[in-house]
C-alpha cells in the first residue's frame, strides 16, 4: 500500500514557529525531505530512524530539479513510508509546495497540507513591522522579485501604484532594480522601506532607508538572501513595536 505525503510549513525561521500539526508529522515520519530554509533544529525532531533528504543542496551551483524531487516524493511513498515535505514558510508560499502537490495527485499518492507562517508576515512581525494597520495600510502585496525564466516579468510600475505594503520575497539579487522600477512606476522615493534578514531567527538583522537609499544601504550593510523587502509607511512603526519582535 502507498504511504502518503504531508506538504509541512516549517515557518519563517524560529523553530519554535511551526504548528502543533506539523510538529506531530513530523514526529511520525519515516522520510523528510527538506530545504535549505529549513531551521536545522526542526530534523532533530524527526524520529532517529527517518531517511532525511536534503534537496535544498545546490550541486555544482545547479539546485536539483523540481521533477527530482517530485520522484523523490513519490518514490518513498510508493515504498509505504510516512513522508513529510518540509518548507520553509507556507509550503504555498513561493515554495513550489502546490507543484509537488499536483505531482502527487498526478501520482495517485495521497498528500495533506499543513500550512505554516509564512515569513512574509511572521517574519516582518519578528522584526516588529505590521503588515497592515488601520492609520498606515488597509492592505498588502506579497510578490516574488525572481521569476521563472520564460515567464512575462514583474510588473512594477502597476505595484508601485497601489496603496498599502508591499512585501518582495527573493528579491535581493535584483533589490536596486527594483527599488529603481518601483520608483520610476511612480512610487515616491521617500516611501519608508526595510530588508530583514534571517527574519525570526538570532541571526535576524534590519536596516531601513527610504526607497531610493535602501539598496546602498543594503548593499553597504553586506544584507544578502534570505531576506524579505517591504515598502511601505507601516516600516516606520517599527520604531515603537521592535520591542514587540522576536526575542
Ligand atoms: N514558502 C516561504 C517562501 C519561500 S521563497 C514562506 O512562506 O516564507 C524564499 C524566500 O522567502 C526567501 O528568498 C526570502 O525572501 C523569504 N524568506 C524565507 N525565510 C526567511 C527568513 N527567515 N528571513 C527572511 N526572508 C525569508
Amino acid at each position: 500500500m502507498n504511504g502518503k505525503v504531508w506538504l509541512v510549513g516549517a515557518g519563517p525561521g524560529d523553530p519554535d514557529l511551526i504548528t502543533v500539526k506539523g510538529m506531530a508529522a513530523l514526529h511520525a515520519a519515516q522520510a523528510v525531505v527538506y530545504d535549505r530554509l529549513v531551521n536545522p533544529a526542526l530534523l532533530a525532531e524527526a524520529p532517529q530512524d527517518c531517511t532525511l533528504y536534503d534537496v535544498g543542496k545546490e550541486a555544482n551551483n545547479h539546485p536539483i530539479p523540481q521533477p527530482q524531487i517530485n520522484q523523490i516524493l513519490i518514490d518513498c511513498a510508493r515504498r509505504g513510508l510516512r513522508v513529510v515535505r518540509l518548507k520553509g514558510g507556507d509550503p504555498f508560499v513561493f515554495g513550489r509546495g502546490s507543484e509537488e502537490a499536483q505531482a502527487l495527485r498526478e501520482a495517485g499518492i495521497d498528500c495533506e497540507v499543513i500550512p505554516g507562517i509564512t515569513s512574509a508576515i511572521g517574519g516582518l512581525a519578528a522584526a516588529g513591522i505590521p503588515v497592515t494597520h488601520r492609520d498606515h495600510a488597509s492592505g498588502f502585496h506579497v510578490v516574488t522579485g525572481h521569476l521563472r525564466n520564460g515567464n512575462a516579468p514583474q510588473e512594477w510600475h502597476k505595484l508601485a501604484a497601489l496603496s498599502g505594503t508591499l512585501v518582495v520575497l527573493m528579491g535581493m539579487s535584483h533589490l536596486a532594480e527594483i527599488c529603481h522600477a518601483l520608483i520610476a512606476g511612480g512610487k515616491a522615493p521617500h516611501t519608508p522601506a526595510a530588508v530583514v534578514m534571517h527574519a525570526s531567527t538570532p541571526q535576524q538583522q534590519v536596516i531601513s532607508a527610504p526607497l531610493a537609499q535602501l539598496a546602498a544601504v543594503s548593499a553597504a550593510a553586506k544584507f544578502h538572501a534570505p531576506a524579505l523587502i517591504v515598502v511601505g509607511e507601516v516600516v516606520l512603526l517599527r520604531e515603537i513595536l521592535a520591542f514587540a519582535g522576536s526575542k
